[in-house]
C-alpha cells in the first residue's frame, strides 16, 4: 500500500527546487535585473562595467535584463542598441512609469528560471564589480546574499528619512529588514520563485526578501555616489514606499489605536468618576472650563480622524488586493 507522503500533498507553491548549488557540470546562469528610469547619461558606463564583470567571470553564464520603466529620455533606445551589439543584454520596456518596485518585479519575473538573480540600481551606486563576490557567496552555499552598505551617500532630509524609516520599520515588523541593505543583492532560484509566488499586490522588495527566509550571507561594500543624472525616486515616492512597507508588514498601528482608545476611555471614566464623587460629597462644581472642553473636543476629534486614516490605509490596500490589477504592463517589442 502506498504510504501517505506529507510532502507530495503540500501545496505546489511551497515546493521549490533545491537551493544549494548542485555538483552538476552545467554552467549556472546568473541574471542581473536592473530597473531603469531616465538614466541615459550613465548607461554607457553601466554597460561597460557590467560587460567587464561578465567577461572576467566566465565560470557562470551571464544575462542582464534592463527594465525601462517608462523613461522619458533615450534610455530605452540605448538599451535596445546595446542588446543588438551584445545579446547578453536584454531590454524589457514597460508601457509607462510604474515605479521602481513594479519594474523590479517585471525583471524578476523574466529571470524566474535563472539559477540566480542579482538585483541592482542602474545609477552605479551599487558597484557592478561586487557581483563577483555575491556570486561567490552563493557558490559557497548561501541562497540569499545581501550587499550591506558600510557608508551611505544620502545627505540631509533624505538621510534622516532613511534612518528614521529603518528604525521604525525594524521595531514594527516580525522579520526586520537587515539595516543598511537595499535592493542590491543576489537570490538563488528557490528564493526568487518563493518571492514571485507571493500573491500580494503591495510589494516592498527588501521586506519580502527577508520574509522568504533561506540561508542568508552578507557582503559589505561602500555605496557610491550616483554616476550621473538625478534620483528618479522623489521624496514623496520614498515616503509612500515607506508607508507601504509598514502597513503591509505590521498590524501594530491598529493595535496602537486600540491601546489609545482604551487609554482615553479609561481617562474619561476616571474624570467622570471624580466629578460624581465630588457631587455626592456635596462639593460645589463651578461651571467654568470652556478651554478644557474645547481642547478635549479637538483632541478626541483628532484621535478619531487618525484612527479613520489608519483604517483607511489598510482598507485601501485591501482594495488593491481585491482588484488584482497586474503590477505592470510590458510594451511589446523594443522601440526602434
Ligand atoms: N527607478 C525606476 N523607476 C522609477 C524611479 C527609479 O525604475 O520610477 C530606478 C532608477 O533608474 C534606478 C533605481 O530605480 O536604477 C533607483 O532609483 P534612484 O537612484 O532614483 O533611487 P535612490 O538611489 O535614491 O534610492
Ligand atoms: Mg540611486
Amino acid at each position: 500500500m502506498a504510504g501517505f507522503n506529507l510532502y507530495e500533498s503540500a501545496a505546489p507553491a511551497f515546493r521549490f527546487p533545491s537551493c544549494t548549488m548542485s555538483e552538476s557540470p552545467t554552467i549556472k546562469t546568473i541574471t542581473v535585473v536592473i530597473p531603469v528610469f531616465n538614466e541615459e547619461s550613465g548607461l554607457a558606463e553601466l554597460f561597460k562595467r557590467l560587460g567587464a564583470v561578465f567577461d572576467a567571470n566566465s565560470a557562470w553564464r551571464w544575462k542582464a535584463i534592463l527594465v525601462d520603466d517608462g523613461s522619458r529620455d533615450r534610455s530605452a533606445t540605448l538599451i535596445a542598441n546595446q542588446q543588438m551589439s551584445d545579446a547578453r543584454f536584454q531590454l524589457i520596456q514597460l508601457s509607462r512609469n510604474f515605479g521602481f518596485q513594479a519594474a523590479l518585479m517585471a525583471g524578476l519575473e523574466q529571470a524566474r528560471h535563472s539559477d540566480a538573480v542579482v538585483t541592482m540600481d542602474a545609477d552605479l551606486q551599487d558597484p557592478p564589480e561586487l557581483i563577483r563576490q555575491l556570486a561567490e557567496a552563493w557558490h559557497k552555499g548561501a541562497d540569499v546574499v545581501l550587499a550591506v552598505r558600510t557608508s551611505r551617500q544620502e545627505r540631509g532630509l533624505r538621510r534622516v528619512g532613511f534612518e528614521l524609516f529603518h528604525r521604525t520599520f525594524s521595531a514594527l515588523v516580525d522579520n526586520p529588514v537587515e539595516p543598511n541593505t537595499g535592493t542590491f543583492g543576489l537570490m538563488a532560484r528557490c528564493a526568487t520563485e518563493a518571492l514571485l509566488d507571493l500573491p500580494e499586490r503591495n510589494r516592498f522588495f527588501p521586506a519580502l526578501r527577508a520574509w522568504v527566509g533561506f540561508t542568508v550571507a552578507h557582503v559589505h561594500y561602500a555605496r557610491q555616489e550616483r554616476f550621473a543624472g538625478e534620483p528618479g525616486q522623489t521624496f514623496s515616492r520614498l515616503v509612500r514606499y515607506a508607508l507601504d512597507g509598514i502597513f503591509s508588514f505590521s498590524y501594530l498601528p491598529l493595535r496602537m489605536l486600540t491601546l489609545a482608545g482604551l487609554f482615553i476611555a479609561g481617562l474619561g471614566f476616571s474624570v467622570g468618576a471624580f466629578f460624581v464623587v465630588r457631587r455626592l460629597l456635596g462639593i460645589e462644581i463651578a461651571f467654568t472650563g470652556f478651554t478644557t472642553l474645547v481642547t478635549l473636543l479637538l483632541f478626541l476629534g483628532g484621535v478619531q480622524l487618525i484612527g479613520i486614516g489608519v483604517l483607511g490605509e489598510y482598507l485601501g490596500r485591501i482594495y488593491d488586493e481585491v482588484k488584482k490589477r497586474p503590477h505592470y504592463v510590458i510594451k511589446p517589442g523594443p522601440r526602434p
